[in-house]
């Protein structure tokens, strides 16, 4: 793809490191089936709606005034949504999980600085580490994309990187870490004092709702699980993600974001959609439906699924992936061809989606 004012572009005095770099770009398209960017699907419920309604519009009498910086409500409703003892000086948010890794990485990156992380992995990691001037890492995986704690603990002795993320369940790959390879990452960063941030952005769909680094907190002062609302929560749009920390992480935090950050509206969505969770993460059960549902009907149809903790299915096999891809936009189905050969990624739709998707590929595989 071409930039027309690619030549504007280069005349600016843009950072030298940023020069040639590209976007975060997924496909925005209007389509009926978009099954492409991990989206809760399931439409926000309508007492939630309200509720939030009513939120904002309490909020919107005092928008004169700069919201609380704190976020104090905010951090205790988050906090008591975790457990795990944690307390609201635990906890920090911004807006959606990328500004939460962005500040993270203003913090504990930087000029001569690095950020390991093992691909394929999200795509956003090494956006943000050159937006920050830290080097990006890309830490490898095994042939079938699965990272043993033996082989990332090696890697993080032979790089001695400033900051590790590990993301679990992995984007795109699906599959949640289990909680010895983030103690052996761990404790593999001892020697380099290196910050471990474990990305749980989907940690709500795992098939076993006890995998979480939540639980290697206490003990750990170097380690972060961070967390969106906009996935199990179906507010991606409202653009909230938080971490939970040892507390001096997020003094850590405060020296580098931006006054007022977490505006009143959005601190008045999260807590909303946090005193109402209950019918939000209803939703999460029929979303895990859908995902088990690709998973074996892929299978079925001889494909190769990996096993998935998340709201999206990550498929390989014997199929070309860039028609498949093709035929079903033809379709009006939308998903993500996220540069793997052989290998695609579609996020659980409502059960009407995640049909036509099925049906769509079962006629083109049997064609
Ligand atoms: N982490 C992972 C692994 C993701 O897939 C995403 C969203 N695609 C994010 C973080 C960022 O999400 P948000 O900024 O909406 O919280």
């Amino acid at each position: 793809e071409t930039n027309p004012r690619t030549e504007l572009l280069n005349a600016l005095p843009l950072r030298e490191d940023l020069r040639g770099k590209s976007p975060y770009g997924a496909p925005q398209l209007e389509v009926p089936v978009t099954l492409n960017t991990n989206e809760n699907t399931h439409p926000v419920p309508t007492e939630v709606q309200q509720a939030i309604v009513e939120e904002v519009s309490m909020a919107a009498l005092n928008l004169n005034r700069y919201p609380d910086r704190e976020f104090t409500e905010l951090r205790e409703e988050l906090a008591a949504y975790l457990g795990q003892g944690l307390g609201p000086e635990n906890l920090w948010a911004a807006n959606g999980s990328n500004e939460i890794l962005q500040q993270l990485m203003q913090a504990f990156g930087g000029p001569g600085r690095s950020v390991l992380s093992f691909v394929p992995t999200y795509s956003m990691y090494p956006i943000l580490a050159a937006g920050t001037n830290t080097e990006f890492i890309a830490g490898q995986r095994a042939a079938d994309f699965t990272l043993s704690p033996e082989s990332a603990a090696a890697q993080v002795r032979e790089h001695k990187p400033s900051i590790v993320i590990l993301c679990s369940p992995n984007n795109p790959t699906g599959t949640a870490l289990e909680d010895d390879v983030v103690d052996a990452v761990y404790q593999a960063g001892e020697a380099s004092n290196s910050i471990v941030i474990v990305d749980e952005a989907y940690a709500e769909f795992a098939r076993n709702p006890a995998t979480t680094a939540l639980s290697l907190l206490p003990g750990r002062p170097r380690l972060v699980v961070t967390r969106t609302m906009s996935k199990a929560f179906a507010l991606a749009g409202a653009r909230i993600g938080y971490f939970a920390a040892a507390a001096e992480i997020a003094d850590a935090i405060r020296l580098v974001r931006l006054p007022y950050h977490l505006s009143a509206v959005s601190q008045a969505t999260a807590l909303a959609a946090l005193r109402h969770r209950s019918s939000l993460l209803a939703d999460v059960e029929d979303i895990k439906m859908q995902r088990d549902r690709i998973v074996d009907e892929l299978k079925r149809l001889g494909l190769q699924p990996s096993e998935s903790d998340s709201n999206f299915v990550f498929f390989g096999g014997d199929f070309d992936a860039p028609a498949l891809w093709q035929e079903l936009l033809s379709r009006g189905i939308l998903i993500r061809d996220v540069g793997i050969a052989g290998h695609l990624r579609v996020t659980a739709g409502t059960e009407e989606e995640t049909t036509a998707f099925l049906e769509a590929v079962e006629t083109h595989l049997t064609r």
